[in-house]
């Protein structure tokens, strides 16, 4: 029995298996809280892209925030992937997987003086600007480190990506990009700043987008931008087209990344920009799909007006449903003959938002597993140490192998760096 967007997380008669393991087993021989990966799935997922881009000088770069564990990052660096990173903290996670900074964009609002001077000495292959004043500060820093910072504008097209107002990007009203009225004059002021070579022009419009039609807005609009700033003499050798393609947490029928990349590639040659070097960041798409947070039912709480379902899961090791309101399908790993009762699944967390799902229907006892699926993007990224809950481990599994990639954070893991006092 196959569930709706989880690839290669399936049954196998009343055990749920994540590619050729049983996830009770895993859970077993692990603990729990568990994060567990299918690699077939990420890669899987990758290849969509890539069939797409076949034949095309093209960059794939990996928004590595939805998940930047090390072993991760290696699965993909190993399929020729690139990285867009957010933080001096990913350059180092990049560079500790040994991967090539020549393939590593560098995205965000605020970039400070330090991890721009890292990103410069690593030799990244673009910084994708925010505003004016990052500009001013990346030249001084490129010009004091005597490097040259290439660069691309990261542009605001202003279209409505459709999405959660927290993951909606390409709207004046955000913080991010640069307004698409401006961006010919930043284009000017980056030009002749010294230190800097401009090189591409970025967009990202949010995340989690279930349609076509705002990416081919956004397109549109980028490609009126590169036709001004080209008049005024300045190349653009790449176009960024940014990230989030969406996944099926529920009933989301989101298009193939393959089937969205060849409809933006008909566009672009279309419109005459065939010969421009295509790239793309996809963060959610490549591994939300790929993961399961597995956790042990603790106690069963029936009540008046809910039945509470208490797992070892908390909001710090998943927060998407805490913060977003987000939905995510929860199952059991073991599959009884019992009816069905309908729980709020919560967590340990003293807070009464510290929940996972709910109104699910679930058929368990205490000791029981259940797997909060489609977990393997924004899951253990945004995990913290709230209630001072050690952070859980992470399993990646490729057909009947099982590499913990991540060890169970201990007790003084969680103090690590901090003094007493007299
Ligand atoms: C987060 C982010 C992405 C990836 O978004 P997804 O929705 O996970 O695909 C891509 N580009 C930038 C600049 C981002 O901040």
């Amino acid at each position: 029995m196959t569930i709706p967007g989880s690839p290669h997380i399936a049954y196998r008669g009343d055990a749920l298996f994540i590619e050729d393991r049983a996830v009770a087993d895993l859970a077993h021989e692990f603990g729990t809280p568990l994060y567990v990966y299918s690699k077939s799935a990420m890669l899987e997922a990758l290849a969509g892209y890539q069939r797409a881009l076949e034949g095309r000088d093209h960059l794939i770069c990996y928004a590595m925030k939805a998940n930047s564990t090390l072993a991760v990052l290696q699965t993909f660096a190993a399929a020729e992937c690139g990285f867009d990173i957010v933080s001096g903290g990913e350059l180092a996670r990049v560079l500790a997987a040994g991967i090539s900074p020549a393939k590593v964009v560098f995205s965000g609002v605020g970039k400070t003086r330090t991890e721009m001077r890292q990103a410069l000495d690593a030799g990244v292959m673009c910084f994708n600007v925010e505003s004016d004043a990052e500009l001013e500060v990346l030249s001084a820093v490129a010009v004091e480190s005597g490097k040259t910072a290439r660069i691309s504008l990261r542009v605001n097209p202003d279209v409505d990506a459709g999405t959660h107002p927290y993951i909606s990007t390409g709207l004046k009203a955000n913080k991010f990009g640069i307004a698409h009225e401006s961006a010919v004059a930043s284009y000017q002021r980056a030009a002749a700043l010294p230190g800097l070579e401009v090189i591409g022009i970025d967009c990202h419009i949010g995340s989690q987008i279930t349609e076509i039609g705002p990416y081919v807005n956004a397109l549109d609009r980028v490609l009126d931008l590169v036709e001004k700033v080209e008049a005024h003499g300045i190349t653009i050798k790449h176009l960024d087209l940014g990230g989030g393609l969406a996944i099926t947490y529920t009933d989301e029928a989101p298009p193939a990344a393959e089937t969205l990349v060849r409809r933006l590639l008909a566009r672009i040659d279309e419109r005459g920009h065939g010969h421009r070097k295509i790239m793309f960041e996809p963060g959610r798409s490549l591994v939300g799909n790929a993961g399961a947070l597995v956790s042990e039912v603790l106690y069963l709480k029936p009540g008046e007006e809910k039945n509470f379902c208490i797992v070892d899961a908390a909001m710090n090791d998943m927060a998407r449903p805490a913060m977003y309101q987000a939905w995510m399908r929860i199952v059991a790993c073991g599959l009884r003959e019992a009816s069905p009762v309908t729980y709020d699944v919560v967590g340990p967390v003293c807070e009464s938002g510290d929940w996972l799902g709910r109104d699910r229907a679930l058929a368990v006892e205490a000791g029981d597993f259940v797997a909060v699926l489609s977990a393997g993007a924004y899951g253990m990224t945004m995990a913290s140490n709230y209630n001072s809950r050690g952070r859980a481990a992470e399993v990646l599994v490729s057909g009947e192998r099982a590499l913990l990639i991540r060890d169970r954070e201990q007790a003084v893991d969680l103090f690590r760096g901090e003094h007493l006092i007299d």
